[in-house]
């Protein structure tokens, strides 16, 4: 069998961020790529289509924000950003919350107008829970950051749909992902640039992927002829599960995977913002997007919205997020050690490092990586 037809250098298994820099990047160094894809379309989980003038994430809303200046300045180069704030609404039985955790949430559930007032509820709060010494689970870091009215009506209930356990089985970081400000600031993250690109996420990887160094071909499965393109490849990028490179041989890692319904309305806006969440636990989705309000593009009288459900991981869905518990990182841990001890392959993205990235994380560990590549 002749995979290699064209003595590329590189082998990228995978066309999202990571696979696709790591082509980008190796073209500029004159090298020479060919990426396998096993979906229908570059982009991976980043991927937009447009309907009805709308920019359509179809695997969920992705808003682009960082603190790194130089992943902000390289991701300038394949398109204009609009300057979005992504602010959040959650919905806790009809009652409306401001989110990230902030002044306006602390006013919303208590009537506590300064950030004393504010301070003094949660400490209260967290007391009157018993919490001593070091969160050790989701829920006891959730308490103790924001006390358990907040936990109660704004977290439980999401996280344990999001994750399909109880958020004292969940690891802590999970939670320190969102704010928490004593400022009326409903901005959902803290870092400098945000935005999302005006003519959507997928003409980043049409541009990206555009040199006559990089061949992509898409409806291709690895594992069809692993063997076949681990022998005739010098150097293989591999961004796909970790452990189902290794053939699974250390146990399976836990995924957990959502689904989106899509439906379109005839009005110019239906829910009056980009992305409502739906925190009790008996609404089986967990947020609702609006995909017109994150970038302000959409026919005349057309709107689309999506209801994302959280849903278990089996090898017929898409893993989109690892789940970083324990257990399944002690397994990761094994994997690493495996994959370390491959010279030829290089793992990477979020299901290669079974690491939960924001998607400039990935940009950034993809260029460590590029330059590690290249200039030793
Ligand atoms: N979360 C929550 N309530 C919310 C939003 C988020 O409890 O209304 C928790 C939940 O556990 C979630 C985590 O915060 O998994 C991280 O949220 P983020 O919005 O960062 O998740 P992502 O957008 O990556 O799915």
């Amino acid at each position: 069998m002749t995979l290699n037809t064209k003595n590329y250098d590189y082998l990228i298994v995978g066309a999202g961020p990571y696979g696709s820099i790591f082509a980008h990047e190796a073209a500029k160094r004159g090298k020479r790529s060919l990426i396998i894809e096993r979906r229908v379309h570059v982009g991976g989980n980043m991927y937009t289509h447009k309907e009805h003038g709308i920019n359509v994430h179809d695997f969920g809303a992705h808003i682009f924000h960082t603190d790194n200046k130089e992943v902000w300045d390289y991701v300038q180069q394949f398109t204009e950003f609009n300057g979005y704030i992504n602010q959040v609404v959650a919905n806790y039985k009809g009652e409306l919350y401001n989110l990230p955790f902030n002044m306006n949430t602390f006013y919303q559930m208590w009537g506590v107008k300064t950030p004393e007032e504010a301070a003094a509820k949660i400490e209260e709060q967290k007391n009157a829970a018993g919490l001593a010494g070091a969160p050790k689970n989701l829920e006891e870091q959730a308490i103790s950051l924001i006390g358990t009215d907040i936990y109660t009506k704004l977290i439980k209930g999401y996280t344990e749909k999001q994750w399909g356990r109880p958020a004292t089985e969940l690891p802590s970081f999970i939670i320190r992902r969102l704010p928490v400000r004593y400022t009326f600031d409903n901005n959902y993250f803290n870092h400098r640039y945000q935005g999302v690109p005006v003519d959507g996420y997928t003409a980043i990887f049409d541009k990206m992927l555009d040199s006559e160094l990089i061949d992509v071909q898409v409806n291709t499965d690895f594992f069809a002829h692993k063997d076949d393109y681990l022998a005739e490849f010098p150097r293989i990028v591999y961004t796909g599960m970790i452990d189902a490179f290794f053939d699974y041989s250390e146990g399976e890692l836990e995924y957990r995977s959502v689904r989106f319904e899509s439906e379109v309305f005839d009005t110019d806006n239906k829910q009056g913002n980009a992305v409502i969440n739906y925190t009790e636990r008996d609404v089986p989705y967990t947020r609702v997007m609006e995909w017109r309000h994150f970038d302000g593009h959409a026919d005349a009288g057309k709107t689309i919205l999506a209801k994302e459900y959280p849903q278990d991981w089996d090898r017929t869905k898409e893993a989109y997020y690892p789940v970083n518990d324990e257990k399944n990182s002690t397994i990761f841990k094994k994997y690493r050690k495996l994959a370390d001890a491959q010279d030829k392959v290089l793992f990477g993205g979020r299901l290669g490092n079974y690491q939960y990235y924001d998607m400039d994380q990935v940009f950034n560990a993809a260029l460590k990586d590029v330059e590690k590549e290249f200039d030793d």
